[in-house]
């Protein structure tokens, strides 16, 4: 193309070299003034120019030569004619100017867009790639990441080193007529691993590891999903053996309905495309499609039909061996003092996910830094999960009532925790304010992980989660509102017991649960009650309510039976702000040996 550009250019330049006037320029006037005294013997006369002859002998024809630029002037034939000057009329020649006025804008356009087209398209430029050219979607050859990175759930793991041999040897299931799974969904709540592990699969594996995000695929354009789909698996294909990771699979995945707005058509055209792809592919040739969701609920029915996503594999939040394993492979990069004890740190994060812990050991790291240690000590952790759990420490000061208040509060917590036996020892009180919401905290440092909670268990926890509310109202006659998060917590144990676990004697054992929980969330989905009547529903409702208040009563009784203890260990909270466990079974039992606890 530059050839030709170069070539228009080199015509151009010759053209206004032939077409060059020659001779003198004249002024107008003096052109005129010649005309006037007869001294023109010819002229040729083009839309622009006047180019001529002057009369006479003496010099060569070029010296006679003139051009003068033309000026209006509708007399000019008239006195051309009165003169006696031949003159010619002249189209003037300028269709390679003209050609070149729009082929050279032309030119520039398509060399501009093309070599966008090109950057965009990464390469294979053009102007047909252009559903491919965004986002275009790349096989990362080589993943660095393994097992060995992931830890804490194991079930997932084995399941997923079946996946990792399929892709190895597919011929040894093949050969036999075994068909080898399509699909892989990954299930699970956030931050549990889910993406790390698809990346594990294919770095075990040795394969080219294909990733996108659900969302990524729905775009704006009707159309542009779909092809990029289309286009996914073409490119796996050429990879295969390969893995195509779909990662939030429930944005792109979600149910299609019927909606009388029908906004969603792109998005259900993507998903028909991916239904119509899955089904289309030869998994003999080791592509495997693995999906990550939060959120399996929500699926589309179709997407785990057999020959779809048809292994579901749940990666759970990791317990208590599983925290420590995991925070061990995130303590590897960080320097930690020997007294840190991972196995009490792991005790402490009960609740929290994979990405949780790693965020903890990088939190605990950066604490220890601030501080110029040489090393991450056992505090900078303690410190990291107070942050992590509460948000960070806030700077208002509270009033001295205030912080009355609260440390009464969470006495009786701590109190009623502590003297009721079977219940989890309490490891830490606080009344440092920390982010919103929680004006302190008594925390229980489970001994075990549970899978099982007793009607004796729950009565005991409703115990002493009133334990808060009653302590307010026996040592300062008054409550306030920082009771309502344990309110709603009982209150949510209560009705449970009725509705859920049929522990309560007036409604036996039945379960009037209807609605569907998410299993991973522990939300509950939308506002649906169960399918009983309007008489079963008071009489639940009278049932947790008396349920609650037998807990409240119960508190009342242990409190007023520990008045004193229930003072000593708020003035000593008041002191320290924060009382360990053992301080706290010291103020309640006397101290150690003195009576036995
Ligand atoms: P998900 O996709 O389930 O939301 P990710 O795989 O994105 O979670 O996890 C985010 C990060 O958290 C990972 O990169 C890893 O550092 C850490 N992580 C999560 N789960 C684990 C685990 N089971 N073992 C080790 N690290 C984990
Ligand atoms: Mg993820
Ligand atoms: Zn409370």
């Amino acid at each position: 193309m530059w050839y030709l550009l170069g070539f228009f250019l080199l015509l151009a330049v010759v053209q206004a070299y032939l077409f060059m006037p020659t001779g003198r320029t004249l002024p107008y006037s003096e052109f005129k003034s010649l005309l006037a005294r007869d001294k023109l013997a010819e002229v040729t006369v083009n839309d622009q120019a006047i180019r001529g002859q002057l009369k006479g002998s003496e010099g060569d024809e070029k010296s006679r030569a003139f051009m003068t630029t033309r000026v209006e002037d509708p007399k000019l034939v008239e006195e051309l004619e009165q003169h006696n000057v031949k003159y010619t009329g002249e189209v003037a020649s300028r269709w390679l100017p003209d050609l070149l006025g729009w082929i050279l804008p032309l030119l520039l356009i398509v060399g501009l867009s093309s070599f966008f087209f090109r950057r965009m398209g990464g390469g294979e430029g053009g102007v047909m790639s252009f559903a491919r050219s965004r986002g275009k979607i790349y096989a990362e050859d080589d993943v660095k990441v393994s097992f060995s990175d992931v830890a804490g759930v194991d079930e997932a793991e084995e399941e997923l080193k079946e996946i990792v041999e399929f892709l190895q040897t597919p011929k040894k299931y093949t050969q036999l007529g075994g068909r080898i799974p399509k699909g892989v969904l990954l299930v699970g709540p956030p931050g549990t691993g889910k993406t790390l592990l698809a990346r594990a699969v294919a770095g075990e594996a040795h394969v080219p590891f294909f990733s996108l995000s659900g969302s990524e695929f729905v775009e704006m354009f009707v159309g542009v999903g779909a092809a990029r789909v289309r286009d996914l698996f073409q490119q796996a294909d050429a990879k295969a053996p390969c893995i195509v990771f779909i990662d939030e699979l429930d944005a792109l995945g979600k149910a299609r309905v019927q909606s009388p707005l029908g906004s969603h058509e792109e998005r259900e055209q993507t998903l028909n495309q991916l239904l119509a792809e899955m089904d289309g592919f030869d998994s003999r040739k080791g592509v495997i499609i693995m999906g990550a969701t939060n959120r399996p609920e929500v699926l589309d029915p179709a997407l785990l039909r057999p020959g779809r996503f048809d292994r579901q594999v749940l990666v759970d939040k990791p317990d208590v061996r599983g925290r420590e394993a995991i925070l061990k492979i995130h303590a590897r990069g960080v320097k930690t003092a020997p007294e840190v004890d991972l196995k009490v740190v792991a005790a402490r994060t009960a609740g929290f996910a994979g990405a949780d812990l790693a965020n903890l050991a990088n939190e605990a790291a950066l604490l220890a830094a601030r501080k110029n240690k040489p090393s991450v000590e056992m505090r900078d952790f303690e410190e990291a999960i107070d942050r992590l759990i509460a948000g960070l420490e806030k700077k208002r000061v509270m009033s001295d009532r205030e912080r009355e208040i609260i440390a009464y509060h969470e006495s009786g917590h701590a109190i009623i925790a502590t003297v009721v036996p079977g219940l989890d020892p309490v490891h830490k009180i606080s009344i440092v304010q920390r982010g919103f919401g929680a004006l302190g905290y008594t925390m229980q440092l489970p001994l075990e992980d549970r899978y099982l909670m007793t009607r004796t268990d729950l009565h005991n926890q409703l115990a002493v989660l009133l334990g808060g509310r009653t302590a307010e109202e026996i040592a300062l006659g008054e409550i306030s509102t920082g009771a309502q998060n344990d309110l709603q917590r009982a209150s949510d144990i209560a009705r449970a017991m009725v509705t859920e676990f049929g522990m309560s004697e007036s409604m036996g054992a039945v379960s009037f649960d209807s609605h569907t929980r998410n299993r991973f969330l522990e939300i509950p989905l939308g506002g649906e009650r169960g399918n009983y009547a309007e008489d079963t529903a008071r009489e639940i409702d009278t049932e947790v309510r008396r349920i609650v208040n037998a807990a409240h009563e119960r508190a009342r009784t242990l409190l007023a039976d520990h008045r004193d203890t229930l003072d000593r260990v708020a003035r000593r909270l008041l002191e320290k702000e924060v009382i360990d466990g053992e301080e706290l079974r010291e103020i309640i039992h006397g101290p150690k040996g003195a009576q036995p606890a």
